[in-house]
C-alpha cells in the first residue's frame, strides 16, 4: 500500500499461519516443537543430533554503518533478504534475529521487528516478552545476586562450624555433600568424599568464600532503562546487621548469562559456562564463582527452556529464529550459536541463513567474527553492509538527527556533498572493516522514500569503489521480498565466491595488545590510554590465567570513536580504557571504553507515551 502503514496496521493486517504448519514445512518434526500459543514455538536441542550429517547452508551476517540514533534497518534488511530468497527466489532460508530489549522498545528505538512490508509477525509478540527469555536471565542473574550478598551475611555471622553444619545438613544422622560441592572441593584440591573427614583448616577452606565486598563484580540486572539504578547502595535494613555495600544495575541484556545464552552450543556447555562464571574476589586474591556459591545447577534449571531458540515465520510465511539479545554496543551484540548452527542444518547446502550482527560493522561485526565465530567454528560466507542516505548524510556533515524530532531540511532534499561525505568517510571505513576478516561484502543500501535517484546512484557507485564485491538498493521496507530481489541475487553470486575468512587478533597476544589491536585497525584510533583500574584489572587477570580470552569491547554504536560526536571517519584520538571485567562464563574480556554505561537512561519523551491497549479489542497501538 501506499502511502506503507505503520508497522504495527502491517503486522496485525497478516495472518501469520500456525507454526505448527511452519514447523512442518520447513522439516520438524512434531515431537521437535513446543508451541507457545498459536504462532511462536521453541525448537528442541535434539534436533542438532537428527541433522549431525546434513551439510550446512551458506552463511550471511548482516551488519551495518555506523547508525543514526533511529536504526539504519539492518533486522529490515536481513528480513527483506530471506523473503526475497525463500519466496521469490525459492531458495531455503532463515533469518536469525536476536530478540529485543525492553530498554529500546519504550526507550528510544521501539521494537526490532523490522519494519514496513520486513517484518517478524506478531510483531508485538516479538517485541514483548516472546517466551520469557529476557525473564529467566533476570531471574537467574538477581538469584545469583541474591545468594552473593546472603552468603557473606552468613560467613560475618556464623562460626566455621554452624556454616558447615547448615551447608552439609545431616539427614538421618548422615552428612552428604552436594555434586555441586564435590566439584568445589575437588577445584580446592581437597580430594575427600565424607564430610567427617575434613580437618578443621579444609573446614575452613570449604566454608568461607571470604568474598572481598570492595571485588564484587557481580552487578543486579532488569531489562528496563533504569538509570537510578546505575549505582545503588543495598542492605540498608537492621536485618541485614550493617553488611552494606555499594552496587548497581545493568540492562539484563548486557548481562553475562544473556552472552552465555547466546555463546554455548549445549545445555551442557551452557551449565559448565554458569558454574564457571566468576562474580568477584575473595580477600586472597581468588575468583569466585557461581559454583563457589553452590547456584550454578539452579541456574541452569532457570535457563533451560530458554536454551531452546524460537520459531516464528516473516510476513511472507518464511521461518526465522529468534534467540539471545545481547547489545552491540555494551554487550558482544549477536543472536545466538544454537540458533545459527539449527538454521544451517535446516535449510540445506543451497539454503541461506541470515545473521545480523548489532549496530555499526566497528563493533557488532568485529564481535561476531573475534567472539561468536571463535565459540561456533562457523564462518560466514558474505557480510551484507546497511547503509541509508540518511545516516550517509550525517556522516558527511549534515546536522545531528534524533529520535522524535523532525529530520532536518538536509536530510529530505537531495544534497550530493553529504552523501559523497558520508560515502568517502564511515562507508568506505567500515568496508575496510569488513575486508580485515577477507570476507566479501555487498553493500544494501535501505531506501527511504525521500532518496533520490541520483544520491542512490551515488552510493551505489563509490561502495564499489570502495571495494564492495556489489553495492544495490533495496527497497524491501515499502515491497516487501519483491523489493530485495536484487540484494539476494547479489548475495547469491557473492557466496559463491572464495572467502579468505581471518580472526583480526590471536588468543595468545597480551590482552592490551589485543584491545590496542581493536582499537588502532578498527576504530582507527592512534593508540589507547589504561586507567589505573583498568591497569591493575588486566594484572589481575593475567596472574588468573583468563589471558588467552576474546575482547568484548564496551564502546558507544554512534560513532567509530568513543565520543559520540564525532560522525564520519575520525581519526587522531587515543581511545581511553576506562574499566576491564572479565565474563569468563561468557568466555571473554570486557573493557569499557570512555564513560560507556551498561544501565541505559530514558529520553525526555520515550516512546511508551505512544503505546497503549484497546481494553475491549486487546490491541496494541504505538509499537513500532
Ligand atoms: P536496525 O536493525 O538497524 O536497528 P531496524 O530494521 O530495526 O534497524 O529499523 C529501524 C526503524 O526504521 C524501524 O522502525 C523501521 O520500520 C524503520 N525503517 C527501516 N527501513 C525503513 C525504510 N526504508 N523506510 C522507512 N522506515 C524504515
Amino acid at each position: 500500500l501506499t502511502p506503507v502503514p505503520s508497522d504495527i496496521e502491517i503486522s496485525r493486517a497478516q495472518t501469520p499461519k500456525p507454526v505448527d504448519q511452519l514447523a512442518k514445512e520447513i522439516g520438524l518434526l512434531p515431537e521437535e516443537l513446543e508451541a507457545y500459543g498459536r504462532s511462536k514455538a521453541k525448537v528442541r536441542l535434539s534436533l542438532l543430533d537428527r541433522l549431525h550429517t546434513q551439510p550446512d547452508g551458506n552463511y550471511i551476517l548482516v551488519a551495518g554503518i555506523t547508525p543514526t540514533p533511529l536504526g539504519e534497518g539492518k533486522s529490515t534488511v536481513t528480513i527483506g533478504l530471506v523473503q526475497a530468497l525463500s519466496a521469490h527466489l525459492k531458495l531455503n532460508s532463515f533469518a536469525c534475529l536476536r530478540q529485543p530489549s525492553q530498554g529500546p522498545t519504550f526507550g528510544v528505538k521501539g521494537g526490532a521487528a523490522g519494519g514496513g512490508y520486513a517484518q517478524v509477525i506478531p510483531m508485538e509478540e516479538f517485541n514483548l516478552h516472546l517466551t520469557g527469555d529476557i525473564h529467566a536471565i533476570t531471574a537467574a542473574n538477581n538469584l545469583v545476586a541474591a545468594a552473593i550478598d546472603a552468603r557473606m551475611l552468613h560467613e560475618a555471622t556464623q562460626s566455621d562450624k554452624a556454616l558447615f553444619n547448615r551447608l552439609v545438613p545431616s539427614v538421618n544422622g548422615v552428612r552428604r555433600f552436594s555434586p555441586i560441592q564435590m566439584a568445589r572441593l575437588r577445584r580446592l584440591g581437597i580430594n575427600k568424599t565424607d564430610p567427617a573427614s575434613l580437618t578443621p583448616q579444609e573446614v575452613t577452606t570449604f566454608v568461607r568464600l571470604d568474598l572481598d565486598p570492595s571485588k564484587i563484580t557481580w552487578q543486579r540486572v532488569v531489562d528496563t532503562n533504569d538509570r537510578f539504578l546505575r549505582k545503588i547502595t543495598v542492605g540498608q535494613a537492621n536485618t541485614e546487621k550493617g553488611q552494606i555495600r555499594e552496587t548497581g544495575f545493568d540492562i539484563a541484556v548486557a548481562s553475562e548469562i544473556m552472552a552465555i545464552l547466546a555463546l554455548a552450543d549445549s545445555l551442557e556447555d551452557m551449565k559448565n559456562r554458569l558454574a564457571r562464571m566468576v562474580v568477584g574476589t575473595s580477600r586472597c586474591g581468588q575468583p569466585v564463582t557461581a559454583e563457589d556459591l553452590g547456584v550454578s545447577g539452579a541456574l541452569a534449571v532457570l535457563m533451560k527452556d530458554a536454551i531452546k531458540p524460537t520459531l516464528m515465520q516473516t510476513l511472507e510465511g518464511t521461518p526465522v529464529f529468534v534467540h539471545a539479545g545481547p547489545f552491540a554496543n555494551i554487550a558482544h551484540g549477536n543472536s545466538s550459536v544454537l540458533a545459527d548452527k539449527l538454521a544451517l542444518k535446516l535449510v540445506g547446502r543451497d539454503g541461506f541463513v541470515v545473521t545480523e550482527a548489532g549496530f555499526g560493522a566497528d563493533i557488532g561485526m568485529e564481535k561476531f567474527f573475534n567472539i561468536k565465530c571463535r565459540a561456533s567454528g562457523l564462518r560466514p560466507n558474505v557480510v551484507v553492509l546497511v547503509a541509508t542516505v540518511r545516516a550517509l548524510k550525517m556522516h558527511g556533515g549534515g546536522p545531528n538527527v534524533s529520535a522524535g524530532a523532525p529530520l532536518p531540511r538536509e536530510y529530505i532534499d537531495e544534497n550530493l556533498t553529504l552523501v559523497a561525505g558520508g560515502c568517502h568517510s564511515n562507508l568506505r571505513k567500515q568496508i575496510q572493516i569488513t575486508h580485515l576478516f577477507g570476507v566479501p561484502v555487498v553493500v544494501a543500501l535501505n531506501v527511504f522514500k525521500t532518496d533520490t535517484q541520483a544520491e542512490i546512484d551515488l552510493v551505489c557507485q563509490i561502495a564499489k569503489e570502495c571495494g564492495a564485491s556489489d553495492a544495490v538498493p533495496c527497497h524491501h521496507w515499502a515491497q516487501g521480498g519483491r523489493g530485495s530481489l536484487e540484494l539476494a541475487q547479489a548475495v547469491n553470486d557473492a557466496a559463491s565466491r572464495p572467502s579468505n575468512f581471518q580472526f583480526l587478533y590471536d588468543l595468545e597476544m597480551p590482552i592490551v595488545e589485543k584491545i590496542r589491536t581493536i582499537a588502532q585497525k578498527v576504530y582507527g584510533a592512534d593508540d589507547i590510554e589504561l586507567s589505573p583500574e583498568a591497569k591493575t584489572k588486566i594484572d589481575y587477570y593475567n596472574q588468573q590465567g583468563f589471558s588467552s580470552l576474546p575482547i568484548c569491547m564496551a564502546k558507544t554504536h554512534l560513532s567509530l570513536s568513543h565520543m559520540p560526536e564525532k560522525k564520519g571517519a575520525p581519526t587522531g584520538f587515543i581511545l581511553p580504557i576506562r574499566d576491564v571485567r572479565a565474563s569468563i562464563g561468557s568466555g571473554f574480556i570486557y573493557p569499557l571504553v570512555g564513560t560507556m554505561s551498561t544501565m541505559p537512561g530514558l529520553p525526555t519523551r520515550p516512546c511508551f507515551y505512544d503505546i497503549d491497549l484497546d481494553p475491549v479489542t486487546e490491541e496494541i497501538t504505538g509499537l513500532f
